[in-house]
C-alpha cells in the first residue's frame, strides 16, 4: 500500500501574506455570527504584531508559553473545556507561532469535536470526527508541522500525534517576514529539524521518487541557508526557511524519519528536551548511520558557530536510559524505514541503549 496523504486545503506563501487573514477568515459563511480563536506565541504579547491580530471583540486571543515543555495532553483536554465551558464552539482556530503553537491548534481543533480526554486519540485514524475550521501561521520555520497530517502531543503514557486527514490545517499562511525575530540558536536548530528530515527520509527503505524530489529541492535551500556563500540569517534566506520547511515536511510525509527522531523522542519524552534542540543533539553521534549527513551538519555547526554539549549521558541514570531506549524501540515504522524489514534482529532495546551512550 503507497502512503496516500491529506494535503493542505489552501496555502498563500509571501511577505506580508499575514494581513490577508482577515479576509481569508471573513470569507467563510460560518464567520459571521460565530467568533475566532487565536492561539498565539507569548513571544508575540506587546509586539508589533498584535496589534496587526483580525480580532474583533467577540474574539477569543490567547497568549501561550510554549517553553519549556512540548504540548500536553493534559493541556490541550484543559483548554479545549475551559473555551467551550465558557464560549461554546468556535467558528475557526488559528494557531500563529511555532511547531508547538502549530499543534496545539491543530489539536485543539480537533478536540472541540471529539468527546473525551485526548490521549484516546494519540495513534493513527482514532479521531471519530472532522475538527473545527483551523489555520496554521508559522512564525518559526523547521519542523514541517505546518504541512504534517500529525499533531504531536506528550501525554502520561506517550509521545504520539493525533494523526489523521482531519488534522491537517484548511489554510496556511506562510509569511517570511514572521520568523525574522527567531533568535539565531532556535533558528539553527529548529531548521536543522528540516535538514534532518530531508536526509532520514532519503536514506530508509520507503523513500521514493515523490518524496526524493521535495527533500532534494529542501536540502539544496538548506545548504544555500545554513552553509553556501550567502549563508546565515537574513531576509532572502527567512524565504527560503519557510519552503524548505515545507518541503522536508512532505519529503517525510510521503517516505518516514529514522534513527535520529527514534532517538529524539527518547530525549522529549523522557527528559523532556524541546523537539529539534534534541535531533541535533542526537544527530552529531549518527555518522555510521548517515556519514555524509552528520558530516555536512557539523560544517553547518561551524559556519554558524553552533557548539553542542557533550558527555551529556554521564548525567544520566541507567533508568532514564532504559526509559529512553524503550520509547525509541516503541516507533516501529521509523526502524523499519531505518534498518528494513529485518529490523527486529539489528535493533533491540539494549543496541538503542548503546547509542545513547555515545551522547
Ligand atoms: P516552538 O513552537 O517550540 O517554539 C520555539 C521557541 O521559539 C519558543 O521559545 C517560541 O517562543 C520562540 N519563537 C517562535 N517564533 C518566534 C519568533 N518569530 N521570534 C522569536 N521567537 C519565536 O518551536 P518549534 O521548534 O517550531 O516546534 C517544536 C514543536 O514542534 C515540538 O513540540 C514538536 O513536538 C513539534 N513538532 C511537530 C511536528 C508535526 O509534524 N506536527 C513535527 C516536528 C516537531
Ligand atoms: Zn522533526
Amino acid at each position: 500500500m503507497q502512503k496516500n496523504i491529506k494535503n493542505i486545503d489552501k496555502l498563500v506563501f509571501g511577505r506580508g501574506s499575514f494581513d490577508q487573514l482577515e479576509s481569508i477568515l471573513s470569507s467563510r459563511p460560518e464567520d459571521e455570527g460565530g467568533y475566532r480563536i487565536f492561539l498565539v506565541d507569548h513571544y508575540f504579547k506587546g509586539k508589533e504584531l498584535e496589534s496587526r491580530l483580525p480580532a474583533r471583540p467577540v474574539d477569543h486571543v490567547q497568549f501561550i508559553d510554549v517553553d519549556p515543555a512540548e504540548p500536553t495532553t493534559d493541556q490541550i483536554d484543559g483548554l479545549r473545556d475551559e473555551i467551550l465551558n465558557s464560549r461554546g464552539l468556535p467558528s475557526s482556530v488559528t494557531g500563529i507561532g511555532g511547531g508547538s503553537i502549530l499543534d496545539i491548534a491543530k489539536a485543539l481543533s480537533l478536540m472541540f469535536t471529539n468527546e473525551g480526554s485526548s490521549t484516546r486519540y494519540q495513534g493513527l485514524n482514532l479521531i471519530q470526527r472532522p475538527g473545527v475550521y483551523h489555520v496554521g501561521v508559522p512564525t518559526i520555520s523547521g519542523t514541517g508541522a505546518e504541512v504534517s497530517t500529525t499533531a504531536v502531543l506528550t501525554g502520561p503514557e506517550k509521545k504520539l500525534g493525533l494523526k489523521c486527514d482531519w488534522t491537517v490545517f484548511n489554510q496556511v499562511v506562510l509569511d517570511p517576514e514572521l520568523i525574522a525575530s527567531v533568535p539565531m540558536d532556535k533558528w539553527f536548530y529548529t531548521g536543522m529539524d528540516t535538514y534532518i528530515h530531508c536526509i532520514e527520509s532519503e536514506q530508509g527503505s520507503l523513500n521514493n521518487a515523490f518524496s526524493h524530489a521535495y527533500a532534494e529541492e529542501s536540502l539544496k535551500l538548506c545548504r544555500e541557508i545554513f552553509l553556501c556563500q550567502g549563508a546565515g540569517k537574513k531576509p532572502e534566506n527567512d524565504d527560503k526557511l519557510m519552503v524548505a520547511s515545507l518541503m522536508g515536511g512532505l519529503s517525510l510525509s510521503y517516505s518516514e524519519v529514522g534513527v535520529c527522531h527514534a532517538l529524539s523522542y527518547g530525549l522529549s519524552k523522557i527528559l523532556g528536551e524541546k523537539h529539534c534542540y534534541a535531533n541535533c543533539l542526537a544527530f552529531q553521534h549518527l555518522g555510521d548511520y548517515y556519514p555524509e549527513g552528520v558530516s555536512e551538519f557539523q560544517q553547518m555547526m561551524n559556519k554558524q558557530g553552533i557548539a553542542l554539549p557533550q558527555g551529556l549521558s554521564k548525567g544520566w541514570s541507567e533508568e532514564e536510559m532504559m526509559a529512553m531506549s524503550r520509547v525509541a524501540y516503541n516507533l516501529p515504522h521509523m526502524w523499519l524505514h531505518a534498518a528494513g524489514t529485518g529490523w527486529k534482529d539489528k535493533i533491540t532495546p539494549d543496541s538503542i541503549y548503546s547509542l545513547y551512550q555515545r551522547f
